[in-house]
């Protein structure tokens, strides 16, 4: 499947970047020297240069002065490592250094300046005029941007900003951003728009700019993919990827008199970047087998550029200012380390996870979905012109004629017409019934909205093919453009020259180390004289090594105070959260609940995060438990001492859980009886008329004979004075109570 290579030391440059103008006026001293032939930094301590000529002298790769041109960089140091992307390789571009000496300058550059563009748009710029020099290949680019920040990764190409992704591992491919979004881009243009989008999102939510971007780490990764034809007659796919990134600022995170939070956010900061540092240190020590690539997302992102498969360049950027010199040192130091870092850079041929695979499917299924279609059209005009005006059904039925393109629109205008035609000639037709007329019409109508359609749906497939090909970017049309032609001459005359350059460097490089070496066995002496003053010319210089030897371990022992300081501090403070957790857990939650938490917790590698187990009866069974049934009889679940406990106190689980359960009434629809009310003088006739008989004085002798035979006997006996008609009423009255018995 792959290509194996030997492996080959990760590539370290040094830039140092020219004075600013804060640093002319205030009239700074320069303690860095460059010298560009020999690959050496040479840094003056400016505390000790009084006392004795003490310099630190680093040797790397290549190193670049204040007066080195962004193109010379890219030329020399970079373009091989892009080039190489372009074959299949991954690579990985990473600045490092203290903030304002230059990372961004040399990754991005300045926008709108060709002079002055960084990496990143030179990149850009190499990987298109590649594919449009190239021939019978086929590329697919793929562009994504991303930042971590306080070990959170967040999608700089997204549009919810809020989200932060997960880091996943697959055996297959490797650590990869889960729910990172991609954009395929065609031309230089798409994929710097692509750029500034990222890099305006990477503002947005950031309060202050200069703070945010020296505090987190920004990946723009570039893959390439290209597909082309093996010797075996099958299409073969490698993909590149290209990690640009520009890390943050590795000056030393003030951690004084941060506490709780901000204590944890300075060492969250600078997490990724003590994690890199780490994985170095363990890369290069050799003694060590585990590799701290878990320590931090940036370096669990970037564990093939570290010992893996990927090539590496690291470019260290360092400022010349006095003031600076212990950053300076610390990071020639870190890149000096960096240099040791051994890489098996290999080729990925036909990865499983290839998208152009993939596009290239889509097409020749979309394809193949088109000739059906333009098959059935043929066969079906084929038909028409043959049977010569016997029309009408159509015919489904596939060829596997092949038709071309200027055939097409004759078809859809030629039905079209004729469907025209048609229609008319039932207009004209006046021996045809009108209801017959206008179904035969509607009949017409509907077909020639089919036929819209169906060339519609067709023209859309066409698109989509079309659409989906313009993405697969193939080389060779402008191959004979005589401009280009000297254009790329140039480059690669500028190529060759880079390459003569690092060779003379390396020469030179040698030949330092052995002339020490060899000093001693060419020279013969004349005389004793001038073997003492050779010997002492010698020691002095080797004396002077030593000097610089010893102080070089001072330095790197008070580094080393320094750095363990820190951690301590870190710890203790650590520490101390641990203990009075402790002691929360110890005197606030019972023992039971405490062992309960303590056996659901387990460590869930993929996030790196302590998670509780949801509850179960039985371990790995995933289903929640179920409620325990009723205990049989009573209202809800009992335990079995409850139970017991009832038998002998049952008052104390008597009045749990009860409910009151009245009937509820409904609204009551009658009423009482009210009775009625009797007018005044009613009532008073009433009240006269039942008044006892004695109490009325009415002499009535005189109306006996009318009345009956017999005169009403009073209890009396004396003679009745009321008045006949009296009696009358009184009787009527009688009679009418004697309906309403309710008044009484
Ligand atoms: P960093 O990203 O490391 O914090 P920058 O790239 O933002 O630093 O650089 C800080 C300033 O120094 C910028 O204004 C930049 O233009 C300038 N600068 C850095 N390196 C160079 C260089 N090699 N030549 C000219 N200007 C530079
Ligand atoms: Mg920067």
């Amino acid at each position: 499947m792959s290509k194996s290579k030997s492996s080959e030391s990760v590539k370290v440059v040094v830039r140092c970047r020219p004075m600013n103008e804060k640093e002319r006026t205030a009239k700074f001293e320069r303690v860095v020297s460059v010298d560009v032939k020999l690959g050496q930094i040479i840094v003056r301590n400016p505390k000790e240069a009084s006392a004795n000529e003490l310099r630190k002298v680093f040797t790397f790769d290549s190193v670049y002065d204040w007066n080195s041109k962004q193109i010379d960089l890219y030329d020399e140091t970079f373009r091989p490592l892009v080039e190489s992307v372009l074959l299949g390789f991954n690579g990985t571009i990473f600045a490092y250094g203290q903030t304002g000496t230059g990372k961004t300058y040399t990754m991005e550059g300045v926008r709108n300046d060709p002079e002055r563009r960084g990496v990143i748009p030179n990149s850009f710029e190499h990987i298109f005029t590649h594919i449009s020099r190239s021939q019978n290949q086929q590329y697919l680019i793929r562009a994504s941007y991303l930042e971590i920040y306080q070990e959170e990764i967040r999608d700089l190409l997204s549009k919810d900003q809020s989200r932060r992704l997960e880091l996943r591992e697959r055996p297959d491919t490797g650590v990869y951003v889960k729910d990172l979004s991609s954009f395929v881009t065609k031309s230089v243009r798409e994929i710097e728009h692509v750029m500034n989008v990222g890099n305006q999102n990477r503002s947005v939510g950031a309060t202050n700019m200069n703070e945010h971007s020296s505090r987190s780490h920004a990946i723009f990764v570039i893959t390439v993919e290209c597909s082309e034809l093996g010797v075996d007659g099958e299409n073969h796919i490698r993909v590149g990827k290209l990690n640009l990134v520009d890390l943050a600022g590795s000056e030393r995170q003030t951690k004084t008199g941060a506490q709780g939070e901000r204590l944890k956010e300075a060492t969250k900061i600078n997490l990724s970047l003590s994690a890199l540092g780490n994985v170095i240190s363990a890369l290069v020590d050799g003694r060590s087998s585990h590799i701290p690539y878990r320590d931090s997302k940036l370096t669990r992102l970037l564990q093939d550029s570290l010992g893996g498969n990927a090539r590496t360049v690291m470019v260290a950027n360092i400022g010349p200012a006095s003031y600076n010199v212990e950053e300076t040192l610390t990071t020639l130091r870190y890149a000096n380390r960096a240099k040791n870092i051994k890489n098996k850079p290999r080729i990925n041929e036909d990865p499983k996870d290839a998208l152009l695979r993939e596009f290239q499917e889509e097409i020749a299924r979309l394809k193949e979905q088109l000739q059906k279609r333009s098959g059935k059209k043929k066969k079906r005009s084929q038909r028409r012109r043959a049977g010569e005006g016997n029309d009408g059904e159509d015919l489904e039925g596939e060829t596997e004629d092949d038709e071309d393109g200027d055939d097409k629109g004759d078809y859809w205008l030629e039905q079209h017409e004729k469907l025209e035609r048609e229609r008319k000639a039932i207009m004209e037709d006046h021996s045809l019934v009108a209801e017959e007329k206008v179904r035969l019409l509607k009949e017409k109508e509907k077909k020639m909205e089919d036929l819209k359609r169906e060339k519609e749906a067709g023209e859309m497939l066409a698109a989509k093919v079309k659409a989906m090909e313009s993405k697969l970017l193939v080389g060779g049309k402008n191959i004979v453009d005589h401009t280009n032609e000297q254009q790329r001459m140039l480059e690669q005359k500028r190529q060759e020259i880079a390459e003569q350059k690092r060779r003379e460097r390396e020469m030179q490089q040698q030949m330092e180390n052995q002339d020490e070496e060899t000093l001693e066995l060419k020279e013969t002496y004349s005389s004793l004289q001038q073997e003492v003053d050779i010997k002492t010319k010698k020691l002095k210089k080797l004396f002077a090594k030593m000097q610089a030897v010893k102080s070089e371990i001072e330095d790197l022992q008070a580094e080393h105070i320094c750095n363990r300081q820190d951690l301590e501090q870190t710890q203790n403070e650590l520490t101390r959260d641990l203990k009075l957790k402790h002691l929360i857990i110890e005197n606030f939650i019972p023992l039971e609940e405490k062992n309960k938490i303590v056996n659901r917790a387990y460590f869930d590698e993929e996030n790196e995060h302590w998670k509780t187990k949801p509850i179960t009866r039985i371990e790995d069974d995933h289903q929640m438990m179920s409620r325990p049934l009723s205990a049989v009889g009573y209202q809800r679940p009992l335990a079995h001492h409850a139970h017991m406990a009832m038998m002998t106190k049952p008052w104390r689980y008597k009045a749990e859980n009860i409910l009151m359960l009245n009937m509820d009434m409904p609204t009551r629809t009658t009423k009482e009886y009210q009775e009625p009310v009797i007018a005044p003088k009613v009532a008073a006739a009433l009240e006269d008329a039942l008044r006892d008989e004695d109490d009325i004085q009415v002499d009535a002798s005189g109306f006996y004979s009318s009345l009956g035979p017999t005169p009403p006997a009073s209890a009396s006996g004396k003679p009745s004075k009321c008045p006949l008609i009296l009696i009358r009423l009184i009787k009527h009255l009688s009679h009418l109570l004697s309906f309403s018995p309710s008044i009484a």
